[in-house]
């Protein structure tokens, strides 16, 4: 998920890697750290900024030709010194850096203790550096084949590279779903995450696939094999982008990016977590409350913004899916009304930062009344995640641009999971549908690809037709009624236009009467159990010449003929559509606020992390 550099050949490696991760720092990170290898293998490494880990080395040894160094996005263990990367094999031999999930580290860590290894951090990769090092020894094989069978026995995503006091002329990278470039320079090589770091040094440039592991060393021609052992001849590029393209990974704006990365976003967040084969849901997180869960008078679930919406999707499925109660609060309301809130409560706090200044305050007060409190964060070791009894990560990877787009989506994600395993607890779900939800979430990420390229066409005509209006409508009902509020919202923030999110009933009680022919209203129309109810909702519209942008499933034809606009997204369960649903609006926002010149990046008077209330 963060950022890797390594270096070998005749220069310095020190200044190129310091410098390297200083271009990956756009990509928000919490932990830095290097090794180098001289005399011996030296790891350096500290909690925050890259400045603050050049100011840590200022008097040590630095030199060395050959060097590994990353920045660290804390998926698993707090960010702090011991879990920084690089990690060390117990023997000190091996230093690992790794952008990723590990998804069977437990098994792995717990096999390897009772082979007598002890672990220095709590980090999933620290896992994969001692299983190198054991099959190394145990298996008398070279580094390189060491790697490649210890990646046989992983289970999740990896873009590694791996240096070894043994050998101090080569480096191993490898990648499976985690970017990793390769840089040929004339005697040299560069390793990274992304290309920025090497586009100064050389524009040749060789991608990794997917179980690929290369063999970098000094004066020697790169060679790459399979983890299975088959050999493969590396496919030199060109780089042809400029230096900030390629901070945003060739988008134009880290939003769109972001957008874009929901493929890969929802799939890291179900991760090690839906195992579709066994029928099961597991997090590890609140498995120790699932019993207060169970026995639990009702869930309240606190958050602002975004995230209070996706806690709206989130009642929908625990009542639906579990048959247990929720109420949705905004943290700020819930912690200024005296809420009537006690030992049988459970509380979940959502908040992409973990540092929601309101949703924490809620979290204090439902404390002190005895609720169990858990936690829905993206950032590792924030605030709500030291604050709360237990909860899970979304895993969404840093999010810079301000409006949320894929921590949405992963809380969604998470949400979902956690109403699947209350309900197979619960037993209030039959296995056969139990199952077919499970199937149909595994097949989420694929489809929001697939969302992606069948909505882009429409999409740009309806900024471009809507982009000058001064008001939207947007209109759902049941588990699309938070997409609705979600979309309104994302418009509001990125391009200033003003948009109400309603459930589509209700359009008759007040907002029916802003429609006229200038009034573009968005109607999220794939619902089964209601679609007709829509349908009638978007005859009103029509009847008094309002514009109608419908979201509808692929192969509709009852809306087709009377939309103005027609958005395709594939079939789904009902209760999933919000993750496929929200992304044509998430573009539509984004669309429109470049066509008007907006900050999409930094919308005005928003910030990231609302740390204050
Ligand atoms: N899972 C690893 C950790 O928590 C790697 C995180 C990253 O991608 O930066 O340390």
């Amino acid at each position: 998920m963060c950022g890797i550099v390594a270096y070998v050949g005749p220069k310095q490696a020190y200044p190129i890697l310091i410098n390297g991760l200083k271009k990956l720092e756009y990509r928000g990170y919490d932990s830095a750290g290097i090794a180098l290898l001289n005399s011996s293998l030296n790891v350096y490494k500290t909690k925050g900024k890259v400045s603050e880990l050049e100011n840590f080395v200022k008097d040590v040894d630095l030199r060395g030709t050959i060097g590994i160094a990353h920045t660290r996005w804390a998926t698993h263990g707090e960010p702090n010194q011991a879990n920084a990367h690089p990690h060390y094999s117990q023997s000190r031999e091996i230093a690992l850096i790794h952008n990723g999930i590990i998804e069977n580290y437990g098994l792995l860590r717990k096999e390897l203790e009772t082979r007598g290894y002890t672990f220095q951090s709590t980090t999933d990769t620290e896992v994969l550096t001692n299983l190198i090092e054991d099959i190394k020894n145990n298996e008398h094989v070279s580094l390189f084949d060491a790697v490649r069978i210890a990646l046989n026995q992983v289970i999740g995503a990896y873009a590694i590279v791996v240096i070894s006091y043994d050998d101090p002329d080569t480096l191993i990278a490898a990648r499976k779903g985690s970017p990793l470039v390769i840089g040929i320079g004339k005697d040299d090589y560069y390793v990274a995450s992304d290309a920025t770091p090497i586009i100064e040094y050389t524009k040749n440039v060789v991608y990794l696939d997917d179980e690929e592991v290369a063999l970098i060393q000094r004066s020697s021609d790169l060679k790459i094999k399979t983890i299975r052992n088959q050999e493969k001849t590396p496919y030199v590029q060109q780089l042809e982008m400029n230096l900030t393209a390629l901070e945003k990974g060739g988008y134009e704006h880290f939003m769109l990016k972001e957008i874009y990365e929901q493929p890969f976003s929802i799939k890291d967040s179900m991760r090690g977590r839906l195992h579709t084969e066994l029928g099961t849901v597991s997090l590890g997180g609140i498995v120790d409350f699932e019993p207060k869960i169970l026995a639990a008078s009702r869930i309240i679930i606190v958050a602002c913004g975004t995230s209070w919406h996706a806690g709206l999707v989130g009642e929908y499925l625990f009542e639906d899916l579990a048959r247990i109660p929720v109420e949705v609060e905004y943290a700020s309301e819930f912690r200024y009304r005296n809420p009537v809130i006690n030992e049988s409560d459970v509380v979940i706090a959502i908040s992409q930062s973990g540092e929601t200044a309101d949703t924490l305050a809620a979290i204090e007060l439902a404390k002190s009344k005895g609720a169990t409190i858990l936690g829905i964060c993206n950032v590792v070791g924030s605030s709500i995640a030291r604050a709360t009894h237990g909860g899970s990560y979304t895993h969404a990877g840093p999010e810079i641009g301000v409006a949320s787009t894929k921590a949405f989506t992963a809380q969604v994600t998470l949400l979902t999971l956690m109403a699947l395993r209350m309900a197979s607890l619960k037993g209030t779900l039959s296995r056969t549908r139990y199952m077919q939800i499970l199937h149909a979430l595994e097949l989420i990420p694929e489809k929001v690809a697939q969302t992606l390229i069948l909505s882009k066409k429409t999409v740009y005509e309806v900024a471009e037709k809507f982009k000058d209006v001064r008001n939207f409508l947007y209109l759902g009902r049941g588990y699309n009624f938070p997409v609705a509020l979600e979309g309104a919202l994302k418009l509001k923030e990125i391009s200033y236009i003003h948009a109400e999110g309603y459930p589509a009933a209700e359009m008759k009680h007040g907002p029916i009467a802003l429609i006229d022919e200038d009034m573009p209203v968005v109607f999220i129309a794939t619902n089964k159990g209601t679609y007709d109810k829509v349908v009638s909702n978007i005859q009103e519209v029509k009847a008094r010449k309002g514009q109608v942008i419908a979201i509808v499933t692929e192969g509709d034809t009852i809306v087709k003929g009377m939309a103005d606009y027609i958005i395709e997204i594939p079939e789904t369960e009902e209760m999933l559509v919000p993750l496929l649903a929200t992304i044509p609006l998430q573009k539509l926002s984004y669309h429109i606020a470049v066509m008007r010149g907006c900050n999409v990046d930094q919308p005005r008077n928003l910030a990231k992390s609302v740390t204050v209330e």
